[in-house]
């Protein structure tokens, strides 16, 4: 029998993230979003909340839970604000998972603790300007050893939580090694500020304003030879397998967009009226609606049984990939219908589901695009060729 009721814990932590979300984020995100502001009070406060800590043990300063509660977490932000909501799934997810997951115990105790306050945020460093869905190939970043120290040339593009001031370290991955045919692939970790390593001015995004994503550029950057993340030359395995785990998250995020589009809605079609009757009296409108929680009921039964094999311990590649693919098709779709329903104001700013539609439009794009996605399926059905040479599919 399979149950997706969640556990008293659980239920706890999405109607305490739920009211975070109306009461601390939505009266203020819209103004960060206009102002393209790093929301850092919000953030601050997610950090006491524990919620940077959710999938991390205690004696790292984690909160002890796991990675479906992260997912809820993200749910629920995702159904107010997808600026915020990205910011903790790249933060944890992306940022600090790799650090606990191939980091040694010295590397771990250093920098989880302050990332689980919400202190500091840790950036994943993979896409790069040549191409992100064609990583390894399209890769031109370097790391040398001399003198006990990487030496790290290159850049790298789009990358979250990559310039706060709150930033205290990225996992980039580089070359490290072997020939053009068969390149030997490590992830390093470069702290901010160390000399060699600039940060770009945030990109002008048409979405995810509140969010921050920065361009890097390594020349001659050299960090501590120790700074190697996990094994050397396994970086990019390494990366694989935070991207599947992360393609949960960002479908918790997506899903929970989705559903925002219908709370939003069910409001707004009690309050305004057409020819004499709310909108709600109009079949049309009501049969969108119900459109709109069918795609976002499915979209989060697809994240509930992805992060239910991870959780397993089971094999749950695939499940990853539908559950994102889903996901953000629903949010998608979801945020378009929610837009037409507002009618003029869905154009506005100032109303949510403006945000909605400008944030959703990355959910098909980031931590793999939906064409990748349909590869990773295809590839999993035993269609086309087997990775690793097939390409990450990006971030
Ligand atoms: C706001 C934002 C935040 C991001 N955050 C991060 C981050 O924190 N860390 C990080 O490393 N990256 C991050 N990314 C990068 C993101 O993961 C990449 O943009 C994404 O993987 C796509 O790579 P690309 O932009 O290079 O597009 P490309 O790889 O150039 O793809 C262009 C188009 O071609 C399609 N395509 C490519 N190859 C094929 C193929 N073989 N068959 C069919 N279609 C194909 C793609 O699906 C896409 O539609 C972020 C991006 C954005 C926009």
């Amino acid at each position: 029998m399979i149950s997706y009721r969640l556990s008293d814990e659980h239920e706890e932590l999405r109607l305490t993230v739920a009211e975070f979300a109306r009461d601390v984020v939505a009266p203020v995100i819209g103004g960060f979003y206009e102002r393209r502001e790093f929301p850092y009070e919000i953030v601050a406060r997610m950090g006491k909340l524990g919620l940077f800590g959710l999938p991390f043990p205690e004696e790292y300063g984690g909160m002890g839970g796991d990675f479906f509660a992260l997912c809820l977490a993200l749910h629920e932000l995702g159904r107010v604000d997808s600026s915020v909501a990205i910011t903790l799934e790249a933060g944890v997810a992306l940022g600090a998972m790799p650090i606990y997951r191939f980091g040694s115990r010295e590397q771990r105790e250093r920098w989880l603790p302050d990332l689980c306050r919400g202190e500091r945020l840790a950036a994943f460093g993979l896409t790069e300007p040549g191409g992100g869905s064609d990583i390894p190939g399209g890769m031109r970043t370097t790391a040398r050893l001399d003198a006990g120290e990487w030496v790290v040339d290159g850049s790298k593009a789009f990358i979250t939580n990559a310039g706060t001031s709150i930033t205290s370290v990225v996992s980039a991955l580089a070359i490290t090694g072997g020939s053009a045919r068969d390149r030997e692939i490590s992830a390093i970790m470069i702290p901010a500020g160390t000399p060699g390593f600039t940060v770009a001015p945030e990109y002008s995004k048409v979405g995810w304003c509140a969010s921050d994503t920065r361009e890097l550029s390594f020349a001659s950057c050299r960090v501590p030879e120790s700074n190697l993340l996990g094994e050397r030359g396994r970086g990019y395995a390494q990366f694989l397998q935070t991207l599947d785990e992360g393609r949960v998250a960002i479908a918790a995020l997506s899903a929970g967009l989705a559903q925002g589009c219908v709370d939003e809605c069910l409001r707004y079609v009690g309050e305004r009226s057409a020819f004499g009757h709310h909108l709600a009296h109009y079949q049309d409108i009501q049969f969108k609606i119900a459109d709109m929680e069918v795609r976002a009921h499915g979209a989060r039964i697809a994240w509930y049984d992805a992060a239910a094999r991870l959780h397993a311990g089971e094999a749950f590649k695939k499940h990853a990939a539908i559950a994102k693919l889903t996901a953000s098709n629903a949010a998608m779709d979801n945020a378009r219908d929610a837009t037409q329903i507002f009618g003029g104001y869905g154009f506005m700013n100032e109303f949510p589901v403006a945000r909605f539609y400008r944030d959703a439009k990355v959910l098909e794009i980031g931590e793999g695009t939906s064409e990748v996605q349909r590869m990773i399926i295809a590839r999993q059905l035993g269609l086309g060729k087997a990775e690793p040479d097939g390409g990450s599919g990006g971030t």
